[in-house]
């Protein structure tokens, strides 16, 4: 059987692709199939919003759909900026300047005394049939946030993000490394191990 995912995020597509590609004949993008949507996330938990972009996608094309969502949560912004990662300097989405305002909201409060700067990231993934039936996968991993940007490897909040268990930031690491203990491969590796 074929199955499609449900996101345009080349950095995503590689991976869940990779890890995913002997469960099924094929994953195909929604470039393959021509479809160009915008689905709102309106949910408020990375469930909901995962599961709203699988349901979707699944209803659209009779295909079995995968949909993600993910975002950084930092504890001393008790959990931001958590499913608003993407847009969090508001749209259009803008990494380098949702970078700026996190580390910026860190430094306001570092005025009053020292501050927890250790966070994880978190991703959901949700297998989504065109029934409406769905399994889902979670999976975090943690570090914290450091005041320069070091690396130029991935996307988002990664130069900012140092691995406690890579030692390096995600902008340092290669993709291999970042694979291995990823949040997205830990919420994949959690919906294979359902399926
Ligand atoms: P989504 O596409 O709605 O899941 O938004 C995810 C957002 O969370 C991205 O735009 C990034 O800001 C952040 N994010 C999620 N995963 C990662 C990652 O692996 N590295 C860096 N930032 C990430």
């Amino acid at each position: 059987m074929k199955a499609v995912l449900a996101s345009n995020n080349k950095h995503k597509l590689v991976e869940i692709k990779t890890m995913l590609e002997g469960k099924f004949d094929d994953i195909l993008t929604l470039k393959d199939l021509n479809i160009q949507v915008e689905i709102e996330e309106n949910g408020i938990t990375f469930e909901q919003n995962a599961y709203i972009k699988a349901s979707e996608i699944a209803k659209m094309t009779g295909l079995p759909a995968i949909g993600d969502d993910s975002g950084i949560c930092v504890n001393a912004l008790d959990g931001e900026p958590n499913i608003y990662s993407a847009r969090y300097a508001g749209e259009p989405c803008d990494d380098k300047k949702n970078n700026e305002k996190l580390l910026n909201k860190i430094h306001a409060l570092e005025k009053d005394g020292q501050v927890d700067r250790t966070a994880y990231f978190q991703s959901v993934v949700v297998l989504c049939y065109p029934d409406g039936k769905y399994i889902s996968g979670s999976g975090r991993t943690y570090g914290k946030i450091i005041d320069e940007y070091r690396g130029d490897n991935g996307f988002g909040y990664d130069p900012l993000f140092l691995s406690d268990e890579l030692g390096k930031t995600f902008g340092e690491a290669t993709m291999e490394e970042k694979n291995k203990i990823s949040h997205r491969s830990r919420a994949l590796a959690d919906l294979l191990s359902k399926m």
